[in-house]
């Protein structure tokens, strides 16, 4: 129930003029975050709510709390939520209403039975109790359930569920024992700001100085930080339960039932029946319709929309036939473009921390999340990798208020689809697009999207392919583009690559600090480097190009753009003189790859790439157009990266393709480096990671002091807990996606895999897989399983495929 007459603001005379920390919002992740950092020790931390407390979405939520989700780290904060609830009340004396009682998934059809028995593998890698169970057994279970269609199921006992309101109630009580304190009915009405600086809040009582701000302010987010000059992509759509009186057969608390092929939840509530659904396009609201004092209220019911999913639960509970309806219960909640929240420091604002963007998960996640919040706030940085919820992940195309409402109806159905290998958003697409689009689309491209830009992912794509767990429906045309590499000359398209330029007479101090590899090499040198944070932890590789000798360019990932830009920055010292511009639009950047290299620089009388030498790059002419070549390899064949001006680059292509050039998408792109072990942020790389564990200590030799360095020396002669290999695997008909349990043949669990693909130049399926080090040993066999079947394949500490890299090395 609601707190409506709530006792637990202060006095609101009384509102200080400093803190330390200033949380905006008091549903279940200011509440969280406000605990938290009074548990971190920040003794004057600030809570301002606008109305009372949950009174935003939190207060109507079905509070259900799944253990699982889709990595480790999001496991970890639900985990950490869970123990939290259970501990609370002996803390503060309140009751959260922890109830646990478990989950039951079930699955009607193969490709479910599959996606839920690889949801129970993860399970077990994540430390989540998850176990089959058979329709029988989940019948048992959920005796009202019509299981004619169920096919197997998946049991978790893990899950429970929590009341929102008392959960909050605990949290502020914890919170204001140690020094918070919370201001209901004080609206934030402006950020003040200095420099991109945090230097305050306007409150409807008046300012409060603070260099902090944690803005939880839910649906509102979007409109909150506009305040701080930040853009949020946060839309909210209408969110739906059907709440029935008493039935019989409900007996006391039973287990949450998912049908999510009828894209369903369903529990009982005060000895009815509650049946949530996440329907497969939901409906979005504009949050200025609702206004600032949307306070404990609800949407209108909505039955014409909820209709499809009432016919779905009366198919899987016939006992509601006869139910009598209590409520349709429609509440607003905020969603993303890609589904996961929103939680570290903007971009664009130091000192702007956002928590919002909870996309359904907000109960089940608050607890961790607050902790992680105020932990990055106090300690500046998240306590485990978190680059699934960074701010700084999305392009800024993202505040198109239209593509923004487009996407979310689509998130929101996503959260219960098939987790398909190569699924594609299909809405809110083409918002930005790639020089070469027109080309790509004239080659039949399937395209994807990443930050924003169309990617074609292969070529010569007759239809919409339909997605599978088997071998993918593209797996002949990406064989063919390996091919086009291997015997011949592709090219793929880097273009969406983050450039920036830094320039400057101390662009090389500056580099040299930042960057964990020797940057002060001659002009005309490729740099691999990585950027390490003072853990000696890898927040980013990238390539970098001395074009002279105040003059770099580096090259980031696609998605990486905004977030090294913001660190670059950030680590600037103010007596430097260095600029630093994003000129990622500017240029168009070809990999030419392929054993026929060296011919077809002389075909397109460009000879003068044959004498680039490996990590080299120079300026030349092609056709007439001026470009910089730098010869390297994402593919492990030989090569260059060819970088012109975006305008020129159609042309170019145009001429090399009557040369012969085959166009190669990120697919092919994406087997051959992991044939080849080239690690991708975000699979094999992420902010836990060190150097030493992905074998990537060549790109960690400066000679200068540099961030992370002391980290790294503190580590020198331990071996790390784990390392990267690749696996190799005994038979082809098997297809590893990533993210499976690898264990040794006594069925231990040694890792997991992180990146995979069919390898078409290694004739097998390869994954890349980290490793517990004691387990690696070269052409060890082990197991990887694959939605519970378990495949054999063989360790390898060197590549698949050319594992001394001379191809891509060899004299042009
Ligand atoms: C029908 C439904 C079912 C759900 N079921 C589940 C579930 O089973 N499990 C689960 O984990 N999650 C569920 N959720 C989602 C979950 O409830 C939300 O993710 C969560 O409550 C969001 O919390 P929040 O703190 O981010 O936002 P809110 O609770 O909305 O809090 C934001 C607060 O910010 C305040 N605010 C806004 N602007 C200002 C300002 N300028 N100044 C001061 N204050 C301001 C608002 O008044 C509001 O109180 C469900 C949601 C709905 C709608």
């Amino acid at each position: 129930m609601p707190h409506t007459d709530s006792n637990f603001s202060e006095d609101l005379t009384t509102l200080p003029s400093q803190a330390d920390v200033v949380v905006i919002g008091g549903g279940v992740m200011g509440c969280s975050t406000l605990y938290h950092l009074a548990k971190e020790g920040v003794g004057n931390a600030v809570l301002l709510e606008r109305n009372k407390l949950t009174s935003g979405t939190t207060w109507h939520s079905a509070a259900q709390v799944r253990a699982l989700r889709s990595t480790q780290n999001l496991t970890n904060l639900i985990k950490y939520s869970i123990s939290l609830y259970q501990a609370l009340e002996e803390e503060t004396g309140q009751n959260v209403g922890w109830i646990n009682k478990g989950s039951l998934s079930i699955a009607t059809n193969p490709d479910r039975l599959t996606h839920i028995r690889r949801q129970e593998a993860l399970a077990g890698l994540y430390g989540v109790e998850a176990v089959s169970v058979s329709t029988e057994e989940a019948k048992d279970r959920w005796p009202l359930m019509h299981s004619d269609d169920v096919i197997g199921a998946v049991w978790s006992p893990d899950d429970g569920r929590v009341s929102p309101s008392d959960l909050c109630a605990a949290l502020i009580k914890g919170a204001r024992k140690r020094g918070a304190s919370i201001f209901e009915d004080t609206g934030v009405t402006g950020i003040i700001t200095e420099g991109n600086k945090i230097k305050g809040v306007e409150t409807s009582r008046g300012v409060i100085a603070t260099k902090h701000i944690a803005l939880c302010t839910g649906l509102w987010s979007r409109q909150a930080a506009q305040m701080a000059g930040v853009e949020v992509p946060v839309w909210p759509c209408e969110h739906f339960y059907l709440l029935t009186r008493p039935i019989d057969g409900i007996f006391g608390n039973m287990p949450t039932l998912s049908d999510h092929d009828r894209h369903l939840y369903i529990r009982d509530d005060s000895g009815g029946l509650l049946v949530g659904c996440f329907e497969p396009m939901g409906k979005p609201i504009d949050p200025d319709r609702l206004g600032s004092d949307f306070a404990f209220q609800l949407l209108p019911e909505d039955w014409d929309h909820f209709e499809p999913m009432l016919k779905h639960a009366l198919h899987r509970l016939p006992v509601l036939q006869d139910a009598e309806v209590k409520m349709l219960l429609n509440g607003p909640e905020s969603f993303t473009p890609d589904g996961s929240f929103l939680l570290g420091e903007s971009a664009e604002t130091q000192g702007f921390y956002l928590g919002c963007g909870m996309n359904s998960v907000g109960v089940a996640t608050g607890g961790g999340a607050g902790w992680a919040l105020a932990h990055n706030i106090v300690h500046g940085a998240p306590p485990m990798d978190l680059h699934e919820a960074d701010p700084k992940r999305f392009d800024p195309s993202w505040s198109d208020v239209a593509a923004l409402s487009a996407r979310v109806p689509e998130v929101l159905g996503k959260h219960y689809e098939i987790t398909y290998p190569g699924r594609q958003w299909a809405t809110s697409r083409g918002l930005r697009h790639l020089p070469l689009h027109q080309a790509w689309q004239t080659e039949n491209a399937y395209f994807g999207q990443a930050y924003g830009y169309e990617r074609p992912l292969y070529f010569d794509a007759k239809q919409t392919p339909t997605l599978t767990f088997d071998q993918p429906d593209w797996f002949d045309q990406v064989g063919r583009e390996v091919n086009h590499v291997s015997k011949g000359i592709g090219v793929t398209d880097l273009s969406s690559f983050g450039k920036i330029d830094v320039t400057g007479k101390d662009a090389l101090t500056a580099l040299e600090w930042i960057m964990s590899n020797r940057i002060d090499r001659p002009v005309g040198s490729v740099i691999y480097s990585l950027m390490l944070n003072e853990k000696g932890c890898i927040l980013s590789d990238l390539t970098i190009f001395r074009l002279d000798d105040q003059h770099f360019r580096l090259y980031v990932g696609t998605a990486a753009l905004k977030r090294d830009l913001a660190w670059i920055k950030r680590q600037m010292k103010e007596d430097w003189d260095v600029s630093i511009h994003d000129v990622t639009l500017s240029y168009a950047t070809l990999g030419l790859m392929g054993s026929d290299a060296a011919n077809f620089a002389v075909s397109m009388g460009a000879n003068w790439l044959n004498e680039i030498a490996y990590f080299r790059h120079a300026k030349g002419e092609i056709a007439g157009f001026e470009v910089m070549a730098g010869r390297l390899s994402y593919v492990g064949a030989p090569g260059w990266e060819i970088t012109c001006a975006s305008s020129d680059s159609m042309a170019l292509y145009k001429f090399m393709k009557t040369k012969g050039v085959k166009p190669v998408g990120a697919f092919a792109q994406s087997a051959m480096r992991i044939e080849k072990q080239f690690l991708s942020y975000g699979h094999d790389i992420d902010t836990d990671n060190t150097p030493e564990q992905l074998g990537l200590m060549f790109a960690v030799k400066s000679k200068t002091p540099f961030i992370g360095l002391e980290a790294v020396k503190a580590r020198a002669g331990k071996t790390p807990e784990k390392t990267l290999a690749t696996l190799i695997f005994d038979q082809k008909d098997f297809t590893p996606i990533g993210n499976e349990p690898v264990l040794d043949i006594s069925g231990q669990i040694i890792g997991k895999t992180t990146s995979a693909s069919f390898g078409y130049r290694a004739g097998a399926p390869i994954a890349l897989a980290l490793l517990k080090t004691h387990a690696i040993h070269q052409d060890a066999k082990c197991h990887v399983n694959i939605a519970g079947n378990l495949a054999s394949a063989r360790i390898s500490q060197r590549p698949a495929f050319d594992p001394d890299g001379n191809l891509m090395r060899s004299k042009l």
